[in-house]
């Protein structure tokens, strides 16, 4: 997931999916007589599409694939180019046309990563205390025999700013905690915008400092010692330094220590920049039978990071997309637009797979009759968010009763949505939409070696699928045209 501000509409989702159902379903009937025709033909299809996710294996099958034979998969890495091949063969066995859309990405890799506090205060001789760390995507490397630096504690950009001239030659520690209680109501995109905003920013920031590398706080709520990594930005001609998170309970014990005292790390980083990587986009269509021109993307990006197999991140997302197409595919649907499934490559690192695909539909984004994707964990789905036009609200109505019985009824509308790998397209006016999930855990186990299998129930994916495939379907199928949404400079 991209950092952002997620929408606060998980409560009122919540509220909505109780038995309120039947006054619900009466008062947009009621709402709507002139829709009632087209909803029937659209309903039944609908419903019969729903029914087909909800009894197909398909889409966690395509994601054990992924997570169980390829696990990890960072952009450049074998396991990403294993991903793409997979998942080309997975969709060109149910009869998509394949198309791999090249994309140059970079290819950061991982070495050693070590850190322990040498020296605090109160530390009997000879003791040190071992961190649990991991360098953040981009991280520049310390020698081959580590650094050792007293650390410097703030906990936020304001005291770091106050304090800068205490950074000089050592190691900034950003301790910021990830708002747990914040997301259990609803707003973890928010919590994980606070907290993000310091391991995105702020190893630049500390190394404009002359700091000699910097750790963050894990942006996650997981109180079991776990270290969350991501990427972290660098100005175009600033320095780059060690970067690591720290888990939270590390975060804290230093925190703790340095209130009484100098405490020194010792920190050994040994990644790699190695020069960009041959990558795809991997887009597989299923051809519109009256508007094969326009085209509906359903997505979820395929890179992962590297700790772990990446399932809830996002692997359940690129697999619910290809659930999708297996869907029509089983029911023998042609839909009036193209439908086209892409697997996003480089989501993770750089955006270069969502940038790549923009600049081949640059000059006829016209085309691009709408863009889905799911990138917020697999978690039960409640609805959908979208940016289209206000105006047009009302044309997601009919959706509404069809995605009721699957317990996700909200339908909530954003001016922009700003999901990673959707933006250059929204920025250049295509409608954009995404499943609104139940992502209160999801920052458990994000960017984590935690991020397994295990975290995805079968049948929030199934859900997801159903949902998925019953907007991509509706918005194939719709007879009138969406508003375009302002372009953005570039
Ligand atoms: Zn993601």
């Amino acid at each position: 997931m991209h950092i952002r501000i997620l929408s606060a509409t998980l409560a009122t989702a919540l509220a909505a999916s109780l038995p309120s159902t039947s006054l619900a379903n009466a008062m947009s009937d009621a709402m709507a007589p002139k829709q009632a025709a087209k909803e029937a033909v659209d309903m039944a299809t609908l419903a019969r599409i729903r029914d087909a996710a909800m009894s197909s294996d398909f889409a966690y099958q395509r994601l054990e694939e992924l997570t169980d034979r390829i696990g990890p998969r960072l952009s450049g890495s074998p396991g990403a180019a294993a991903a793409v091949a997979l998942a080309a063969e997975d969709l060109r066995a149910i009869g998509m046309q394949v198309d791999l859309q090249p994309v140059k990405v970079p290819h950061w890799v991982r070495g050693a990563e070590t850190g322990e506090l040498v020296e605090y205060p109160g530390r009997p001789a000879g003791l040190s205390q071992r961190l649990v760390l991991t360098a953040l995507g981009g991280s520049s490397a310390t020698p081959e025999a580590g650094l050792t630096a007293p650390v410097l504690v703030v906990h936020g950009m304001d005291e770091l700013n106050q304090r800068a001239a205490e950074a000089k030659g050592k190691i900034v520690l950003y301790d910021v905690a990830f708002d747990q209680q914040l997301a259990d109501n609803g707003r973890a995109g928010n919590a994980y915008g606070e907290a993000g905003y310091y391991r995105f920013v702020g190893p630049a920031m500390a190394a404009k400092y002359g700091a000699v590398a910097a750790l963050v706080r894990s942006v996650g709520g997981a109180d079991y010692r776990i270290a969350h990594t991501g990427m972290t930005g660098w100005d175009a001609d600033g320095k780059r330094i060690p970067a690591a998170a720290v888990s939270a309970e590390d975060a804290m014990l230093i925190n703790r220590l340095a209130a009484k005292g100098e405490v020194k790390a010792h920190l050994t980083l040994t990644p790699q920049t190695l020069p960009d990587a041959d990558s795809h986009n991997v887009l597989a269509d299923l051809p519109g039978r009256e508007k094969p021109e326009e085209v509906v993307v359903v997505s979820g990006h395929l890179d992962s990071w590297d700790l772990a197999q990446g399932a809830i991140d996002d692997g359940g997302g690129v697999a619910a997309a290809m659930g999708v197409a297996e869907v029509f595919k089983r029911l023998g649907l042609q839909p009036r637009r193209t439908v086209r499934v892409v697997a996003w490559m480089n989501e993770e690192n750089g955006g270069r797979g969502a940038k790549a695909y923009f600049d081949a539909n640059r000059g006829k984004l016209q085309q691009q009759f709408a863009a889905i994707e799911t990138d917020s964990g697999s978690g039960r789905p409640l609805g959908l968010v979208s940016s289209v036009a206000l105006a047009d609200n009302k044309l997601l109505e009919p959706l509404k009763s069809a995605l009721r019985p699957l317990g996700a009824p909200v339908i909530d509308r954003r001016e922009h949505l700003g999901t990673g790998d959707l933006s250059p397209l929204e920025d250049g006016g295509v409608p954009c939409f995404e499943p609104l999930v139940d992502n209160r855990s999801y920052f458990n186990y994000h960017h984590t070696a935690a991020d397994t299998l295990d975290k995805v129930d079968p049948d929030n994916l199934k859900r997801q699928v159903a949902l998925l495939a019953m907007l991509t379907w509706y918005l194939a199928e719709m007879p009138e045209s969406l508003q375009r949404l302002p372009v953005k400079a570039e």
